[in-house]
């Protein structure tokens, strides 16, 4: 996940990826817990749930070049759908 802290980067920027992070942390958190306490019948409507926002938060990253276009993950290439700007997931 995009979580480059750098200069470069303003604070809303920097606080976005915050936001996103702590949101993954909490799902994360509530999906275990819900796992262990919950009947398996009733936790698996929020497990997909979780499952889903947490695939959501990991593709939602704004381009690093233009700064507008949100920037979706296609068979391991990071494509930015504004300027084109694209690089592989393995990159750092
Ligand atoms: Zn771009």
């Amino acid at each position: 996940m995009p979580t480059a802290l750098s200069d470069g980067r303003n604070l809303s920027e920097i606080m976005e990826d915050v936001s996103r992070i702590e949101a993954r942390l909490f799902l994360v958190a509530f999906g275990m817990q819900a796992r262990r306490t919950l009947k398996p019948e009733v936790a698996q409507p929020l497990l997909d749930y979780i499952d889903k926002r947490l695939k959501e938060l990991s593709q939602v990253a704004i381009c690093e070049i233009c700064n507008v276009g949100e920037i979706t993950e296609e068979h391991c290439k990071l494509v930015c759908p504004n300027c084109g700007h694209a690089r592989d997931c393995s990159d750092p």
